[in-house]
């Protein structure tokens, strides 16, 4: 594949833009592959790129029912950190972040990480100690996390309410400088190109309805829409679907799914430098290179497979929103959508060998898995090649929900984005 490059975008600027190549192929499925990833999001595009690239196992299909990154990953706000709790989370999501600073390069592929510093808001005393709490935790860890004084916060974002009249003043902010976003789509795309590049095969629209198993219970392949696919090793990377395809295995998951929305304002001049959320008011905020404010809003109470979600949540948020940046009232919203989050108890991820031989799955990411791509997707793919977990997700087994060994990101911060 050609290579992207300043010399190539001016050779085609002199060909009115006729010469670029196909990202990826859309080759017709093979009877058999060595794995098979089911879902084309960016979790699953980033294992088998890194199947291929550090594990040399290439004969690898990548089934999705929809489109390439049409799940969860394209339709989220991309905050991206690193600054959790506990050890075995600060340890993968930070594995995550140290690759997004390299990974526009890795990929040939401009990913827009932009690391314009994460601000998370304390609006109260019980704020003030966890996040202090966290900037202790994540330094023992070696993760950049640093404590603001409101004008502190006011230099840092100057836009923002410092108002002792608000409802939930801000006395103060924890900030992650390495923190930041990317461009989702260019994730699903770059990791797409990247894969397919080694000799993975992408199949879009190819639904999995059933798993195939051997009468000794390993795995032999999938049922699809597009007839049966065999390989020793299936990957589960489906998000908000993950319990309804491990049901085909037989295998029940301690997840729920809820609808997540978020949306968008119309395109304004550069206002908002840096990311900003407030878990206590509970909205969040960043401004998009074209200039649209992206916000996002917390899950509905219920469980739902329905790609929307309650008109009074997002109501909710602009509310604190409009709070926060008194500045942004009379600003017009253009979209607003939902996904579907696959949540477990605790709030942290699984990713994990399963009952079934030769069976895996990533999931569990709920409203957070977006920062961890490149990461989930590099531990991923050294568990499925090697058959046993990476030392970094050892710890997201199945079985913590049994044992009780918990990583317990649910009480430790109460929006998880
Ligand atoms: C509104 C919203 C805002 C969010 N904000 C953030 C944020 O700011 N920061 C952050 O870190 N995270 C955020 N998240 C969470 C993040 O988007 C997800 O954790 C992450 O994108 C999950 O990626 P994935 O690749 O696992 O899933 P997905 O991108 O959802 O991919 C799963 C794929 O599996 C496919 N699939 C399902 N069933 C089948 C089947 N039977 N056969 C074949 N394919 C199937 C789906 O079509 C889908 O494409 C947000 C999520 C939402 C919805």
């Amino acid at each position: 594949m050609r290579k992207y490059s300043v010399f190539a975008l001016a050779r085609e600027a002199l060909r009115a833009h006729k010469g670029w190549e196909q990202q990826w192929a859309s080759p017709e499925p093979k009877s058999e592959y060595d794995v098979i990833i089911v879902g084309a999001g960016g979790h699953g595009l980033a294992t088998a790129y890194y199947l291929a690239k550090e594990h040399g196992i290439t004969n690898v299909a990548v089934l999705e029912k929809g489109w390439l990154g049409g799940g969860n990953t394209g339709r989220n706000t991309t905050i991206i950190r690193s600054n959790y709790l506990y050890d075995e989370s600060a340890g993968i999501y930070e594995h995550a972040v140290k690759l997004w600073e390299g990974l526009s390069q890795d990929l040939n592929y401009n990913v827009m990480y932009s690391a314009r510093g994460v601000m998370m808001l304390a609006h109260n005393i019980h704020d003030v100690q966890v996040f202090k709490r966290h900037i202790h935790a994540n330094r023992l860890n070696g993760i950049d996390n640093e404590w603001l004084t409101p004008e502190q916060v006011k230099e840092f974002c100057p836009p923002i309410n410092l108002s002792a009249d608000a409802r939930y003043p801000i006395i103060g902010a924890a900030l992650q400088r390495r923190g930041g976003t990317a461009r989702h789509d260019a994730v699903a795309w770059g990791y797409a190109r990247a894969a397919a590049d080694r000799g993975v095969h992408i199949i879009q629209n190819c639904e999995v309805t059933g798993i195939r198993r051997a009468a000794n219970g390993a795995v032999i392949g999938v049922d699809t829409n597009r007839g049966p696919i065999n390989a020793k090793k299936v990957g589960v990377v489906a998000a908000g679907h993950t319990s309804v395809i491990m049901n085909m295995a037989g295998v029940r998951m301690p997840l729920e799914s809820y609808p997540l929305q978020a949306l968008v304002s119309e395109p304004v001049k550069p206002l908002i430098p840096c990311v900003i959320m407030s878990n206590t008011v509970h909205a969040y905020i960043s401004q998009s290179d074209k200039g649209e404010m992206v916000i996002g809003a917390g899950t509905d109470q219920y469980t739902s497979y329905s790609q929307t979600g309650g008109l009074h949540i997002i109501n909710h948020t602009l509310d604190a929103i409009c709070e926060m940046f008194p500045v942004l009232t009379r600003l017009k919203m253009l979209r607003s959508w939902g996904g579907i989050v696959d949540v477990t108890p605790d709030r942290s991820p699984i990713l994990a060998k399963t009952p079934v031989p030769g069976l895996y799955v990533n999931c569990g990411w709920g409203t957070g898995g977006f920062k961890a791509t490149p990461g989930s997707g590099n531990v991923f793919a050294h568990t499925i090649a090697r058959d046993e977990p990476h030392r970094i997700n050892a710890p997201f087994t199945i079985e913590r929900f049994t044992t009780g060994r918990l990583i317990d990101e649910a009480a430790a911060a109460a929006v998880a984005h």
